[in-house]
Formats: C-alpha cells, structure tokens, sequence
C-alpha cells in the first residue's frame, strides 16, 4: 500500500513545531514532517500524537523525521521505513530549538537540572535508540 503516497518536494513545512501543539499550548518530544502537505506534527511518544493523527485524518501516510540530523521517511500505512528525496527547506527544525519542544509547556515544574529523560522514563526507553518507535 504504498502506491496512494506522495512525497512532494516543493512544498515547505508548516513552522518550526507541531501545527496542533502550537495552536493548543501543548508540547512535544520529537517532530514528524507530512511528505505530502509539509504539516509538522508531534511523534508518537509525545502525549498528542499529532503526526499519527494528521495521517489518519487526511490519509497522508508517509512523514520524514523534523528532527535536525535525520532525514529518514515513515509511512505510517504500510509501518516501514523508507528513503525519499530531498524535501523544500528547512528540511528539520531549529538546531537550537530544545527537545521536547516548549519546555514551559511541561507537565511538571522544577525541571530545571534535570533532564527530559529523567522526567519521561518511558519515552526515555521507547527512544533508547533514538528512534521513536512506531513513530
Ligand atoms: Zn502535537
Ligand atoms: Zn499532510
């Protein structure tokens, strides 16, 4: 089922951070790119999931990683990766944006010397390889 996806590679990602997350005042761990329309959503260890559900709810299935440094594809359809061109810059977020994305959005206060992966102990173990998984 990987004949409906598209990957276009003129369109420009929606913003620097999770369409939804941005708009709702949530946070993120990692972002997803939509290789078809450029929508930026959160993965799937993030609490809102966005990315999965940007798929689901127009049926673009396949996303490139937003994070700086990674430039893997995923469809979500077919659940495997897969390699795709180049897509229209900014091909990541801001390399001095921090994740998980808006820390004064965290659902926890006194933060501060301590890590994201002290604070998620999960996400921590979903990413050990930092790859999201299923994400
Ligand atoms: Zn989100
Ligand atoms: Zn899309």
């Amino acid at each position: 089922m990987t004949s409906d996806a598209t990957i276009r590679t003129d369109v420009p990602p929606s913003g620097t951070g999770c369409a939804e997350c941005l708009g709702a005042g949530g946070w993120w761990f990692h972002l997803r790119r939509c290789a078809d329309c450029g929508h930026i959503g959160c993965c799937d260890s993030s609490p809102s999931q966005h990315a999965t559900a940007h798929w689901k709810q127009t049926g673009h299935p396949v996303v490139q990683s937003f994070e700086p440094g990674e430039d893997w594809f995923w469809n979500y359809e077919t659940e495997q990766g897969l390699s795709g061109p180049e897509l229209a810059p900014p091909g990541s977020r801001p390399d001095d944006q921090p994740a998980p994305g808006r820390p004064d959005r965290y659902p926890r206060t006194g933060l501060a010397g301590s890590t994201a992966e002290s604070a998620f102990p999960q996400v921590s173990a979903a990413t050990s390889d930092g790859v999201c998984v299923g994400c």
